[in-house]
């Protein structure tokens, strides 16, 4: 656990919503290149955790940092700036424009070279994107409008949307809901490409998927760490078999 630096440390996070505690004093800590997993019943606190981390709730208690910079004091697009980029479950892509417009716009100078009467596209832009488009499986869809995209494929793209902006850190809700088995195992490729140098936080519902993805997952109850470790562990902890069968 001591060998590779924490990307993001959270200590002792709380938030109350009138007197009610959805996330209770927890502490998680992420490595470079990990896939942590977040797993737990509904209303444990996982989405609340998220929505802590990337400033859409400001917490009541306790510490995030990321990269050594704490977090809880900024606001959203500070923190995007600062390089944690995280994919909501709603679709954020513009379906009449193809694959290559939606990832320019993404480009953290794309909409600027856009708004301009007349662009030239850098070059840059023009690799990134295609860079890109190669790792979320959309290369020969480039130049396809957006609405034509399965569901799965509108999934990468809203990761390559992001993946363009370079976080250092990507939290993902849900990532594979709704998709085929094909796409499934096609996520779970990309964000193996992803955590070569980045890392991953998930929260997902899918043990299959967990398995296959997770260095590590985090399970929540009632707003608190129940149990943590690889997935053998917690599958084997007592706390999470009683939660999880017990009711
Ligand atoms: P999960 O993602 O694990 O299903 P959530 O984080 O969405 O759980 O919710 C945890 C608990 O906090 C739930 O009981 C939910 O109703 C409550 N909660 C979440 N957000 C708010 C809010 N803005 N105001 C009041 N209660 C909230």
């Amino acid at each position: 656990y001591q060998q590779k630096d924490f990307v993001l440390s959270v200590e002792g996070l709380t938030v109350s919503f009138d007197g009610f505690k959805a996330v209770n004093n927890v502490s998680f800590y992420i490595e470079e290149q990990e896939i942590r997993v977040i797993i737990g019943p509904n209303g444990a606190g996982k989405t609340t955790i998220l929505d802590l981390i990337c400033g859409k709730t400001k917490s009541t208690e306790g510490s995030i940092k990321f990269k050594g910079k704490e977090l809880t004091k900024l606001r959203e697009h500070e923190i995007v700036h600062a390089g944690v980029g995280r994919k909501f479950q709603n679709p954020s892509i513009y379906e009449d424009l193809t694959v290559f417009e939606n990832l320019e716009l993404s480009y953290p100078k794309g909409k600027k070279v856009w708004g301009a009467l007349t662009f030239t596209r850098d070059q840059a832009v023009i690799d990134k994107v295609n860079e890109i488009a190669e790792m979320i499986f959309l290369k020969e869809m480039l130049q396809s409008k957006a609405s034509l995209l399965s569901h799965g494929q509108k999934q990468w793209l809203e990761i390559g949307m992001l993946l363009i902006q370079d976080p250092e850190l990507l939290m993902l809700d849900e990532p594979v809901a709704g998709m085929s088995v094909s796409e499934r195992k096609q996520t779970a490729a990309l964000l193996q490409k992803i955590t070569q140098d980045r890392s991953v936080l998930v929260i997902e519902h899918d043990m299959h998927f967990v398995e296959e993805i997770a260095d590590r997952v985090t399970v929540m109850h009632q707003g608190q760490v129940l149990s943590e470790g690889s997935m053998d562990h917690v599958q084997s902890d007592p706390k999470v078999i009683e939660v999880y069968l017990g009711h």
